[in-house]
């Protein structure tokens, strides 16, 4: 097997969703293509050990470096997987509720526009699509809320999952005793100049 240092690291991917299904919080990256969700599984996580499978949080201020990385049985098209991301709500649960597992499934991730949307979807602004005028544009018609433009968004979650068993939270200060998350800072932050 390779070493930890001679993986890519991939961050071409648009987020991190988290959610509650089959009982267990799921760690869902999201990418915008079907295809390039089926050739992301294909290559490089159907290959992956499941007992192997690290998932690093590194907090920095308010945001959160996601790191991901395995042993594969196909070394050749392993990748780490990093993104930095804020701290949303959604990640703020799954710290508290995770219980040290959870699975891992890519999900795909459509912009949604009023026309595509049922009366009861949530904008971005936390107010359903029915109270966005129908007009020329969609603004907002609650008087507080200066939402100019409906928009939201859809994820499909893919059904085949991995089982992540090893996840830590870490400062900063403590990346320098974990492998994969040393890894990564060195390559993608450390040795990129300001
Ligand atoms: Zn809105
Ligand atoms: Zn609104």
């Amino acid at each position: 097997m390779s070493s930890q240092s001679d993986i890519p690291w991939f961050d071409d991917f648009v987020g991190i969703a988290y959610r509650y299904y089959d009982l267990r919080m799921n760690v869902v990256p999201l990418v915008t293509d079907r295809k390039e969700s089926a050739s992301l599984w294909h290559d490089t996580i159907h290959w992956w050990v499941d007992s192997s499978i690290k998932l690093r949080f590194v907090e920095l201020y308010d945001e959160y470096w996601f790191i991901m990385g395995s042993d594969s049985q196909k070394p050749d098209t392993n990748l780490s997987f990093f993104k930095i991301l804020p701290k949303s709500e959604n990640y703020q649960r799954f710290k508290k509720g995770h219980g040290g597992e959870a699975y891992l499934r890519l999900g795909v991730y459509s912009d949604k526009s009023l026309d595509d949307v049922k009366k009861d979807v949530e904008c971005d602004c936390g107010h359903e699509a029915q109270d966005h005028d129908e007009g020329d544009d969609d603004v907002c018609l609650f008087n507080k809320c200066n939402c100019k433009k409906f928009s939201s968004f859809q994820v499909n979650l893919l059904k085949r999952k991995k089982t992540i068993t090893d996840i830590k939270f870490l400062e900063e200060k403590d990346v320098k005793d974990d492998t994969l998350s040393w890894n990564c800072l060195n390559v993608n932050k450390y040795s990129k100049p300001n």
